[in-house]
């Protein structure tokens, strides 16, 4: 392996790999990007609507807001502008089978429920601040919050069965997944790297605040062009990587490309699927064994005009039951065409993706209707996105770790493997699991790949 071409290849283009190799080849570095796909952004992707020219929704991540200093940074190197996510209206909740609606960021809840929801979330939160993020494994007490589910802790925590409800639909808003499939410690890290859970679920000055006119996936083509013709190479799957004290090979399916060092910047679970020569550290390799991701379907109706703010409606819209408990408005800035963005998530994304495609779409639309009224059954557009079904992503929005996973292999997630260096959202500290993560990351592998080589080839 002595001949290498290379000074790093970068396993995958979605924006925590691009951000790597953006900062490796602006240090000096000759880099390539081996992406599976035929295109890059992963787990970001922009479409334009059929028959809306210029109208675009995004299939993937969207929403940037307060604290993302990062994206936000990004998003203007590249000229990208961004639009408030629109909040005429008023937002409903749909819980028991009723609908109330509500100004502000209040959910329109009972008083009991709402006394609850407040005193579980006081206590939700003392807790998460006590998380070390970089470590999150020596948090204090870490052994015993990591060694039960958030399910567990609600039902301890949580005095009503209505309280208890309200966090489980928060938490498959924000992990794509069950309560009890989430260890305490990872739903209390998660929340504390993102600024707390309140800014995690909030709209107007939270993780939702705004979205980038023309799309999100826009950012990943920036970088990407930034990068130069030929750097980074698509419909390469990385199936075996192969290191020594010379170097890395990493075979495609169309070659074999060399390099010094080599970056895996992919979900860790598919990382886990490569072939590795030698095999990775048992701890590794137990690590990317218990990184699940969670479930979603992005879906998008689309309608002549946005109908529901003529009701008084936001058409954001939450609920404990039904297929789509999770609503918003994805009407482009200048108000043509009405679009509703639905989210089925978590087991329930599992069953209707088993479903034929008409027969999901009659599914959504009818939980749609249930916010919005008869209207939502006739759109003039319908597109959808199984982020399960998808190869190389399988499952979104990003991993989450089961109970005891980051005190027993957690310590695994950012450390390299000789030449081996690992990027991606769910190795960042701070916004893990969201697109300002994913740049941290690529941030932090290329200093990290930088100061490998400053120590020597052996390191
Ligand atoms: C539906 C949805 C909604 C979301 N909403 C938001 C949001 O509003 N705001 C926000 O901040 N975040 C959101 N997210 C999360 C955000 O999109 C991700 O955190 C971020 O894009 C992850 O970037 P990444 O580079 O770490 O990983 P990825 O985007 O997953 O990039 C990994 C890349 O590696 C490629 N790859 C995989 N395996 C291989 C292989 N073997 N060989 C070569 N290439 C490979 C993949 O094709 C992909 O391009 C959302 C995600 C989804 C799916």
């Amino acid at each position: 392996m002595v001949d290498r071409d290379l000074d790093v290849i970068v396993v995958g283009a979605g924006v925590a790999g691009l951000v790597a190799a953006d900062r490796l080849a602006a240090a000096g570095k000759t880099v390539r990007v081996l992406e599976a796909r035929d295109r890059v952004g992963g787990r970001t992707h922009s479409v334009e609507v059929p028959g809306h020219p210029g109208a675009v929704i995004d299939e993937g991540g969207q929403w940037v807001g307060p604290g993302q200093d990062l994206l936000y940074r990004e998003l203007a190197r590249f000229g990208l502008r961004t639009h408030p996510q629109p909040t005429h209206g008023a937002a409903l909740v749909l819980f028991r089978g009723q609908a109330r609606r509500y100004t502000g960021e209040v959910p329109n809840l009972d008083p009991v429920t709402l006394l609850d929801v407040g005193q579980t979330q006081r206590r939700f939160d003392r807790l998460s601040r006590t998380v070390n993020l970089a470590e999150p494994w020596r948090t204090p007490d870490a052994e015993t919050l990591d060694g039960q589910t958030f399910e567990s802790w609600l039902r301890r925590t949580c005095w009503t069965e209505r309280g208890r409800d309200f966090f489980r639909t928060a938490c498959e808003a924000v992990f794509a997944t069950t309560t009890a499939n989430i260890s305490l410690l990872h739903a209390l890290f998660y929340a504390a790297s993102g600024g707390g859970l309140a800014t995690l679920i909030t709209t107007r000055g939270g993780a939702q605040q705004d979205r980038v006119v023309g799309g999100m996936g826009q950012l990943a083509q920036r970088l990407a062009a930034h990068l130069g013709p030929d750097v980074v190479r698509l419909g390469e799957p990385v199936r075996a990587i192969d290191q020594d004290e010379t170097g890395v090979r990493v075979r495609t399916d169309r070659g074999t490309h060399r390099a010094a060092r080599a970056v895996i910047a992919v979900p860790p679970t598919l990382a886990g699927r490569i072939a590795y020569t030698p095999a990775l550290p048992a701890r590794r390799d137990q690590l990317t064994q218990r990184l699940p991701h969670g479930g979603v379907i992005k879906c998008h109706a689309v309608y002549a005009e946005p109908f529901w703010r003529a009701d008084g409606l936001s058409a954001e819209a939450a609920s404990d039951s039904g297929e789509v408990k999770v609503l918003f408005d994805a009407t482009p800035p200048d108000g043509t065409p009405g679009i509703l963005l639905a989210f089925v998530e978590g087991p329930q994304s599992l069953r209707l993706g088993e479903l034929p495609a008409g027969q999901r779409r009659d599914v959504v639309l009818r939980s749609i209707a249930r916010y919005v009224g008869p209207r939502a059954l006739q759109p003039v557009a319908y597109l959808e996105r199984d982020w399960n079904a998808e190869e190389y992503t399988r499952g979104c929005y990003g991993a989450h770790l089961p109970p005891g996973a980051w005190t027993q292999v957690g310590a695994a997630l950012r450390e390299p493997v000789g030449r081996l260096h690992f990027a991606g959202t769910e190795t960042a500290v701070r916004w893990c699991g969201y697109i300002d993560g994913a740049i941290s990351s690529g941030e932090r592998v290329a200093h990290e790949v930088l100061s490998a080589d400053g120590a020597g080839p052996d390191v």
